[in-house]
């Protein structure tokens, strides 16, 4: 499978060694997504906010002069009755109610839904943009890992865009009008109590702070841990293989041991949090009420509706000021996640499959040129592949790639397929550098066969058809003959709409071989490359595939490059390169063989056969 060949991006787990600051995008830039209709949500929603903000100062400020009136022995009787009275304050306290209703419902679904709508646009965004990376990005993020980070980078940054700002505003004014509140109720009462604020507030937001960043830790442990589980699982042959079970459950638990320190961390900052709290939040209630009995008691004009008032607004104002902390961490959470999202989103790829860009010549002969590439991995620049290699395969020729392990082969049919572009020299079909062609355009004039054919989750049909978009079952049938697999498909009790793939219906490795050469050939490409296509099955097997593909040259010859282990494969090719960091030795099997070097020692060492054997082979 190519896609894989790269060698595993190892990074050294480095976020224990420096807590260094988590880069951040900017607040703007994590709400780049809103479009009108969000920001107007936005807008209605932080007034709401602010509206919201006033309503418990407005109910405070009534709230001591309702206590007084409970309190007052003697009236007037010409004056309202103690019910009269009250009951305007009641009116004004359901009103409050209505309103603060109101807005609080508006705040919270006016944020929400804003919040979704930019979520999803980037979701969508962000997958696509994933799909349209090169390979070379491939190389460097293993595929394991990107649906899991997919998911939790974007339920931290849709946490941040939903109404956490909305919460902000609402709970800061809030806290600033309580205080303001407070202090013009009763002053002095007020700038004692203020005391009091940081420690109240603090605890809250101490705590919501903490635990909201263990909270994290404790994700990003999971979704390593479930990284491993992906990786394991999914090639749970090879680890059956291997008996390798024990390792890989001790990986896993390796990240199941970080979830788990993150977890008591979180523990102990809840609780203690939790604690601080409390003991702040009695003790400011002993100096408020000892300070205010004694204002009461030197009769400075202050009534005990006055004090009680003055103390809950302080309080309620500095919890006000501490819940906004969750908010404010979510933020920072978000803006912290949304880095990795907006690096794929912003990162226009140096090989784009999506663009529209490139010419789309008329006709394609197929005449491939390889004109002095070098090469290195983008993974591994300074590991060169090629300094200068140069080939040629004249239009409808075939071409074999043979040489050691490790040499280059596959590399020459990932430059021609333009997953990666050489560093340096061109790589041309018909004479233009593949670089001007459109990509997508340019892909469909290649049918590629790899060593171990990925079929998707559906039917056989579907797999074929997945060659070309717009395939009809008339297209399906011509391709699976070509591929000799016609005959096979219909002698399934489903024919052609047998599920295969992952679950589906158990297929030899030469079966799905050959489906993956019909899905190759229904895009009738220019250009087959063949990659160890036969080298995974069995001789019984090996026969038919070869056969299928020998099949593909009969009705119209295509330029071919094939890297093959098997002799009479590489023996019937037009031209045979021995690739070993560059072009070693060219030509055909008999002219290779007089020349006595690489590619004599290659097939003398396969059979151990002498050179008559060879020839008569
Ligand atoms: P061959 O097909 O002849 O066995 P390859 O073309 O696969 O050789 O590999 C050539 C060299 O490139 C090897 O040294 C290999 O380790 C390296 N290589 C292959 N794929 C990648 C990749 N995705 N990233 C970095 N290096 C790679």
């Amino acid at each position: 499978q190519m896609v894989n060949a790269g060698p595993k991006a190892d990074k050294p787990d480095d976020s224990k060694a420096k807590p260094e600051p988590k880069p951040q995008v900017s607040i703007a830039k994590l709400f780049s997504y809103a479009d009108g209709r969000d920001k107007l949500y936005m807008f209605v929603g932080v007034i709401a906010a602010a509206i919201h903000s006033c309503m418990m100062p407005l109910f405070i400020a009534n709230f001591g002069s309702t206590l007084d009136e409970l309190g007052e022995p003697v009236r007037d009787s010409d004056e309202k009755t103690v019910l009269e009275s009250v009951a305007s304050f009641c009116i004004l306290f359901g009103i409050i109610g209505l309103v603060a209703g109101v807005v609080g419902f508006v705040l919270v679904a006016l944020w929400s839904i804003s919040g979704e709508r930019q979520a999803l646009r980037m979701r969508r965004e962000y997958v696509k943009c994933i799909l349209k990376q090169d390979i070379g990005w491939f190389d460097e993020h293993p595929a394991g890992q990107l649906p899991t980070a997919v998911t939790a980078n974007m339920a931290k940054v849709q946490d941040g865009l939903g109404r956490k700002i909305g919460d902000i505003v609402l709970n800061g004014l809030s806290g600033i009008a309580l205080l303001v509140t407070g202090l013009i109720i009763n002053w002095e009462l007020g700038l004692v109590m203020l005391a009091c604020v940081p420690f109240i507030g603090g605890s809250v937001a101490v705590l919501s702070a903490l635990m909201s960043s263990s909270t994290q830790e404790g994700n990003d442990h999971y979704s390593k841990a479930g990284g491993v589980a992906t990786e394991v699982l999914s090639g749970i042959r090879t680890v059956a293989s291997l008996n390798s079970e024990e390792i890989e459950l001790k990986r896993y638990g390796k990240h199941l041991d970080g979830a788990y320190h993150a977890g008591v961390k979180e523990g102990m900052a809840k609780g203690l949090g939790n604690g601080m709290l409390f003991t702040s939040f009695y003790m400011s209630y002993a100096l408020a009420f000892w300070f205010g009995t004694k204002q009461v008691a030197d009769g400075d004009g202050r009534s005990g509706g006055d004090v009680l008032a003055a103390i809950f607004a302080v309080l309620m104002g500095s919890m006000m000021f501490g819940q906004t902390a969750p908010g404010i961490a979510a933020l920072g959470v978000a803006r912290g996640a949304a880095v990795e999202v907006f690096e794929v989103l912003d990162r226009v790829p140096p090989i784009d499959s999506s663009s529209e860009k490139g010419l789309k010549p008329a006709s394609v002969e197929g005449q491939v040129l390889f004109d002095s590439v070098g090469f290195s991995y983008p993974a591994r620049p300074n590991d060169v592949v090629y300094g200068s290699l140069s080939l040629e395969v004249a239009v409808g020729k075939t071409l074999a790639l043979v040489g050691p392990s490790g040499g280059g082969k596959s590399t020459i049919t990932k430059l021609l397929l333009r997953f990666y572009d050489p560093t340096s020299g061109t790589v041309t079909l018909d004479g233009t550098d593949i670089k001007s062609l459109n990509v997508a355009w340019y892909r469909q004039r290649i049918g590629y066969v790899g060593q171990e054919p990925v079929l998707f989750a559906g039917t056989i049909a579907l797999n074929i058809a997945n060659g070309k978009l717009g395939s009809t079952q008339d297209e399906i049938i011509t391709a699976a003959k070509a591929a000799n697999a016609h005959e096979f498909i219909k002698s399934f009790p489903e024919g052609y709409n047998t599920g295969v793939g992952e679950g589906g219906f158990q297929l030899s490795g030469g079966q799905k071989q050959r489906i993956a050469i019909a899905r190759a050939i229904i895009k009738d490409p220019a250009i087959l490359l063949l990659d160890e296509a036969t080298s995974a099955l069995d001789s019984e097997s090996e026969k038919v595939v070869q056969a299928a593909l020998d099949e593909l040259h009969k009705d119209k010859p295509r330029t071919t490059v094939t890297i093959a282990h098997r002799l009479s494969t590489i023996r019937g090719a037009d031209k045979i390169a021995v690739i070993d960091k560059g072009v070693v030795e060219l030509g055909t099997h008999s002219e290779l063989l007089a020349l006595n070097g690489v590619y004599h020692m290659l097939c003398t060492s396969q059979g151990g056969k002498t050179e008559e054997e060879i020839e008569a082979d």
